[in-house]
């Protein structure tokens, strides 16, 4: 992309930011779900120091041991010292490690850049944890039993030890509260669970707050589905309701727009129109007091099916949007983000459609 990397040199002028790297990443056949949610990361500036200070610390001793950790730290390491301020990498590294390390990435298929994720940043931690046990790596004490995304319980045989608390985990890491009443007994059974990511179900015409709401609004448990309550030692009808009990530093929103159609037998994309603004303040769905965020990554799915299609991703950094297409990098104005919401009617011809969106904390230094 020499021409068009001289043009983005161009369009941004002596407005380029000192230091920074504007790099497109090259496609091995259908890995533009990977190369978006990799730009997305890079320019998630505290997680990609902390890669970094992470490379800087383990880059002599473990040469021949290689993850995706490993990989992502050196890719990462590799763009931030290029000489050139923009240019093309081809990580080529990283994608054969994710290749071997998950069978499901290995063809050519299209992929889903929201599954892809989540296997990252939970890869990521399980690493991250073995290195600081490396003395427990005995079968009794090694398998945890896992929860949601990745965390373990905390509890190995029988003994009970707080859980590691990662990077990764103080960037991503939230808690929820699933809260069951039981209509019998009125008994409250609140649990937590962490979450990386919120998974949202999504309306037409709706928004990220109206999405949020649904998301933590009350549900009734009955018929098929009723509540096992402790008290009443027996099935029972119930509510419950998920509350944020802890966000994130950086709250990653995927949106739900691949959906199984029992009629179709087969998922379909739902292009509704879902406003994602650019601050986000969240108002009654959480208990932490500050809760304000700012939009800098939005991965994109192209397309009007699940199954193909193209990823690209926007990327905010220094007050500049960017538009990274695999090996393209061009410069847009922050108005046409909002052109990625989706579309009012069913049939558009405008089928890039934010899918997953990067929101980082506004206020600073709450970094638990
Ligand atoms: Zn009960």
């Amino acid at each position: 992309m020499g021409a068009a990397g001289s043009r983005l040199e161009k369009a941004l002028g002596d407005q380029f930011p000192e230091g920074e790297r504007y790099f497109g990443l090259e496609n091995f056949g259908n890995t533009c779900y990977c190369n978006s949610v990799l730009q997305a990361l890079y320019f998630c500036v505290p997680f990609r120091e902390q890669l970094l200070e992470y490379y800087s610390m383990n880059k002599y001793p473990r040469e021949a041991e290689e993850n995706l950790l490993t990989c992502l730290a050196e890719l990462f390491s590799q763009i931030s010292l290029q000489k050139k301020k923009t240019g093309v990498i081809a990580p080529k590294r990283f994608v054969q490690t994710l290749k071997k390390r998950n069978e499901l990435f290995r063809g050519y298929m299209h992929q889903d850049a929201h599954e892809f994720l989540n296997f990252l940043l939970n890869d990521l931690v399980d690493t991250l944890e073995k290195e600081s046990h490396p003395a427990k790596s005995s079968p009794e004490t090694s398998s945890p039993v896992r929860l949601a995304n990745g965390q373990n319980n905390g509890q190995a045989n029988g003994v009970k030890h707080e859980p590691l608390v990662t990077w990764v985990h103080k960037n991503f890491q939230g808690i929820l509260t699933n809260e069951t009443r039981c209509l019998r007994c009125e008994t409250v059974t609140a649990r937590d669970e962490t979450f990386l990511d919120l998974s949202l179900d999504i309306e037409q015409n709706s928004s990220i707050t109206s999405c949020l709401k649904n998301f933590s609004s009350m549900e009734t448990l009955n018929a098929e589905d009723k509540f096992f309550c402790d008290k009443c030692c027996s099935l029972q009808e119930a509510q419950k309701r998920m509350k944020i009990k802890k966000t994130p530093h950086i709250l990653v929103i995927h949106l739900k727009r691949f959906k199984y159609m029992d009629q179709l037998k087969r998922h379909k994309k739902l292009c509704y129109r879902v406003v994602f603004p650019l601050e986000l303040k969240l108002c009654g769905i959480v208990e932490d007091a500050d809760s304000e965020y700012s939009l800098f990554a939005v991965v994109v799915h192209v397309g009007s099916g699940p199954s193909h299609g193209h990823y690209v991703s926007l990327v905010k950094s220094h007050n500049h949007w960017l538009y990274f297409d695999d090996e393209n990098v061009e410069i847009i104005d922050e108005s046409a983000v909002q052109s990625f919401f989706g579309s009012a009617q069913e049939y558009s011809s405008n089928t890039d459609h934010g899918y997953i969106l990067f929101y980082e904390r506004l206020s600073a230094n709450t970094y638990i």
